[in-house]
């Protein structure tokens, strides 16, 4: 589904719009001209209908290059094998990111936890995938002609990097799990979330000027995403945590 000029959402669960798996977080094609992007790969259960969602909206599948993490939790990572399989993608992601799906280690990202919660069945396995590229702070990346700037954003959890796409005059950020639609955000009692990681992230970010705000949950914005960066900060400025999303 194209949902702005360079983007669409080719997945997205029970917290979006329901295009594909319950668990599924938002799976964005970022359309670079000659090269498309994914930014993040859903839980995995149903990477074929992703597939068929690219094949919709009349996206060349052989023109989809890379695969981009956010981070390492199943909704947003559980698809990379599937992914890199079917379609070939490179994949990029964090330095913890890129550890814990190499090893298919689910303890690291807190799948084992998210099992004993009931928020997956206990077969739901975390395949193992091959990372070609690990990204830090500042790196940045062409895709066609986009240039996509990484930010690492930890708090929601400690792997967690956000992307800047810098194109046709526009900066649109793709957060993950960072910060949502109104400025609500994702604290789980989890290992690697963390507070004070959380609240410097939300104030670095409150200071970058986007247009898009595309989160890996909820709904987007296609202008005005600086507003919901704000609002975030103000409850910080308070002295208090911005709501959660569920
Ligand atoms: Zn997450």
């Amino acid at each position: 589904m194209k949902i702005s000029c360079r983007v669409h959402l080719i997945a997205s669960g029970l917290l979006g719009c329901s295009l594909t798996h319950d668990n599924d977080c938002n799976v964005y094609a970022i359309d670079g001209g000659n090269e498309f992007a994914l930014i993040d790969s859903g839980c995995g259960i149903e990477t074929e209908r992703l597939i068929e969602n690219l094949k919709l909206d009349g996206t060349p599948i052989d023109r989809v290059t890379r695969l981009l993490l956010t981070h390492g939790h199943l909704d947003h990572s559980g698809g990379a094998r599937g992914l890199h399989d079917r379609l070939g993608l490179e994949v990029a992601a964090s330095a913890g990111t890129a550890r814990a799906l190499e090893a298919g280690d689910q303890e690291a990202i807190s799948l084992g936890a998210a099992k004993r919660a009931g928020i997956y069945p206990p077969d739901v396995h975390f395949a193992a995938c091959p990372v070609a590229r690990v990204l830090r702070d500042g790196d940045e990346l062409m895709v066609g002609d986009c240039s996509i700037r990484v930010l690492e954003t930890p708090g929601h959890s400690s792997d967690m990097i956000s992307f800047l796409l810098c194109c046709d005059g526009r900066q649109d950020l793709f957060c993950g799990d960072t910060v949502f639609h109104g400025g609500r955000i994702l604290l789980q009692d989890v290992s690697g979330c963390d507070i004070p990681s959380y609240s410097q992230t939300l104030r670095r970010l409150a200071d970058v000027p986007i247009d898009g705000l595309y989160p890996g949950h909820l709904t987007w914005s296609e202008r005005r995403g600086c507003h919901h960066l704000q609002k975030a900060r103000e409850f910080l400025d308070r002295l208090l945590l911005p709501p959660n999303i569920v």
